[in-house]
């Protein structure tokens, strides 16, 4: 093949990042990163809207009438974000996940997931089709979404107590949606289901105990995320975090039916550490993106909502694909792009991040998809 050129449009500077596609784009299954870390999931952002004003993610104060969101005419059409997932599992993606904003507000998403449950690894294998959720709409949609195909869904919930849930939206929904949606999601297979719970200093830490008790004797996987410096919007700092240790000392100090072990991890790349009650059946998952960074395992490209490719959550830039997308009618051509943008990849911002020199313009969490 003769050496070309693929342009790929870094978001800030505006400037192309040229790609040779020397390197043959038929796909092997296995890219690897400048830090060897293979490409495994992808994340695809399908909204940047969101019902909710999470004070951590869409503070109200930015995030009011006068935001601009994107408009229409610019979000990846759901045949775009297929042809693009279909050239990233030949090259290594086995897990997807849809995410946004709130992914249950975008119009028709079920056939979306239908157009995505198509796509199979390069030996055969299905994807793990997979989406987080606020879960105040999944009551209504699960049902529709394991019909087209989707194994499971990830919850968002940050208390039980409804007027601490209330300030953490800040959108006046109900702890009673979110449990609903839970149990509905339950009912028709969308399992295993995860809980997120980010947890703030000072806003819902006292549901921290209460959160562990009540989903201990339940089917679903409670964990706990540290509240992370994401974007720029939501004014994070160091002492509104609970170190994941601290939490964990907390709920086994709580009381002597609570005390936790460390459970036998499942797969290396997993980002929450699993924990489990010593006395007695339940787990939980901490997730400490701030105090033990995990990128040397991070295998993660995220496509936002308008066809950016980041390979960073904290990532100051996206690569544009959808111009390519939209004008390359060669597969191998964009294939070739697409290998060179994980090749190339250096990010490591958690190990890093006491050492950065200025504030950075990072991306929103609601935009390039958690
Ligand atoms: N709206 C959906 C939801 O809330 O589940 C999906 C998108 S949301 C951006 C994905 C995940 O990111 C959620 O679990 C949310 O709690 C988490 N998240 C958002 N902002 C965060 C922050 N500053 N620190 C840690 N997690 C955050
Ligand atoms: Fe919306 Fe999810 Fe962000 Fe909350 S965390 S504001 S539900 S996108
Ligand atoms: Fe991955 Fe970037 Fe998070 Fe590190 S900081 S785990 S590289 S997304």
């Amino acid at each position: 093949m003769s050496n070309r050129i693929i342009p790929i449009i870094r978001q800030s500077a505006g400037q192309p990042l040229a790609l040779s596609t020397d390197a043959s784009g038929v796909a092997t299954g296995l890219l690897l990163d400048t830090l060897q870390r293979p490409l495994r999931d992808l994340r695809i952002s399908v909204t940047d809207r969101c019902n909710f004003r999470c004070v951590y993610c869409m503070p109200r104060a930015v995030f009011n009438q006068d935001y601009s969101y994107l408009p229409h005419t610019d979000l990846l059409t759901f045949e775009e974000i297929t042809r693009l997932a279909r050239l990233l599992v030949a090259h290594g993606v086995t897990k997807i996940r849809l995410t946004g904003g709130e992914p249950l507000l975008r119009k028709n998403l079920e056939r979306l997931v239908a157009m995505l449950r198509r796509i199979e690894t390069p030996d055969g294998a299905p994807l793990d089709l997979t989406l987080t959720t606020n879960g105040a709409l999944l009551a209504k949609k699960a049902h529709m979404l394991k019909d087209a195909g989707l194994n499971r869904v990830t919850v968002s919930l940050d208390a039980l107590d409804d007027a601490i849930f209330k300030r953490m939206n800040d959108a006046d929904f109900s702890v009673a949606d979110v449990l609903e949606g839970l149990d509905v999601a339950h009912k028709v297979g969308l399992a295993p289901i995860k809980i997120n719970m980010v947890v703030k200093a000072g806003i819902n830490d006292t549901e921290i105990i209460p959160m562990a008790r009540h989903f201990r004797d339940t089917p679903f996987l409670l964990r706990f995320i540290e509240y992370m410096d994401v974007g720029d919007s939501n004014g994070w700092k160091m002492n509104e975090v609970i170190p994941s240790r601290q939490l964990l000392e907390q709920i086994s100090g709580s009381a002597k039916d609570m005390q936790l072990m460390p459970a036998t991890s499942g797969r290396a790349d997993e980002t929450a550490k699993r924990w489990r009650y010593q006395d007695g059946p339940g787990e939980i998952g901490v997730i400490s993106s701030v105090t033990q960074a995990f990128c040397k395992d991070c295998t993660r490209l995220r496509l936002s909502t308008e066809g950016k490719l980041f390979t960073c959550l904290f990532a100051t830039h996206g690569h544009d694909v959808r111009e390519l997308l939209r004008n390359q009618s060669d597969d191998v051509l964009i294939s070739s792009a697409l290998a060179h943008l994980w090749q190339l990849r250096t990010d490591r911002y958690s190990e890093i991040r006491s050492q950065q020199s200025g504030p950075l313009k990072k991306v929103e969490m609601s935009y390039i998809g958690g």
